[in-house]
């Protein structure tokens, strides 16, 4: 980063030194290999590599899903994987919205009951999840599907419910692994600008990993990792362009 840039952005999270191994039968192989990582307020960093680079282990340790062997993540100021499991959890709940390839949605919940569960869980009342879940449904363009269930929608409308419930609860971190790949090009199109609009409008950082090319368009910083190494780091647009403001009303976020 440029040493004369007026103020340092604001960093969502910094890993350094992440080593992962698994144990495959009598021998350990190590999918992280010392990685250094960090993404700011504002960004959409996009992680590229191949099938079996470490991406989703990446994320898993970046949010606290898996426990790194070595090496620590700073989220948000805190250190981690310093915390108790409950306290991690607590953090991701709070903190921490995630889409996944495949959507990862409750079959017999309505798209409006998957993202009100979620809001009450974070500890809204029933009413104000209401509230809260129909702005989000609203602003990825479902509210007229809202009571519909997951077999009753399109794969890219399935996404986006997956995008309305992580953003309705204003996570500050926002992690995708693979958000496009179960998806056609104008859906996948679809799902990376709702993602972008994430990080420009409400200031999260979006975290995408993908081996999707389409989606190289879309980032603010692209990192390649093959073999559990980052192998290169660049911004494609100014740092300047990211908003960096604290946590606003959700409500308010959306009245652009
Ligand atoms: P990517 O998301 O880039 O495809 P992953 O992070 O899923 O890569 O996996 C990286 C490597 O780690 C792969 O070789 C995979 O087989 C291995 N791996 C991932 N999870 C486990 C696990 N729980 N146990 C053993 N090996 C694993
Ligand atoms: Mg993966």
């Amino acid at each position: 980063m440029s040493p004369s840039l007026p103020q340092e952005p604001a960093r969502a999270i910094e890993a350094k030194g992440l080593i992962k191994r698994f144990k495959t039968g009598r021998t350990h192989i190590e999918v992280l290999k010392k990685v250094d990582f960090d993404a700011l307020h504002g960004d959409v960093t996009m992680v590229m590599g191949p099938s079996g680079s470490g991406k989703s282990t990446l994320v898993a340790t970046l949010s606290g899903l898996l426990k790194p062997d070595e090496g620590a993540v700073t989220a948000l100021g805190e250190s981690l994987w310093r915390h108790r499991p409950g306290r991690i959890d607590r953090f991701r709940l709070e903190h921490c919205g995630f889409i996944f390839q495949g959507f990862n949605l409750f079959g017999a919940l309505s798209a409006l009951q998957q993202v009100t569960t979620v809001l009450k869980y974070k500890g809204y009342s029933p009413e104000e999840a209401r509230l809260k879940a129909e702005i989000a449904l609203e602003e990825v363009g479902l509210r007229p599907r809202m009571h519909q269930r997951p077999a009753e929608l399109s794969g890219g409308e399935k996404q986006r419910v997956a995008i309305a419930r992580a953003l309705a609860k204003e996570p500050r971190l926002l992690f995708a692994d693979e958000p496009t790949s179960a998806l056609d090009g104008e859906n996948g199109q679809v799902v990376i600008k709702l993602l972008q609009r994430a990080a420009k409008s409400h200031g999260a950082a979006v975290i995408c990993v993908t081996h999707d090319p389409r989606l190289e368009a879309y980032a603010d910083r692209i990192i390649h990792i093959e073999d559990g190494r980052i192998l290169d780091d660049r911004r494609t647009t100014p740092v300047a362009s990211a908003p960096v403001r604290p946590t606003v009303p959700h409500s308010a976020s959306l009245g652009a």
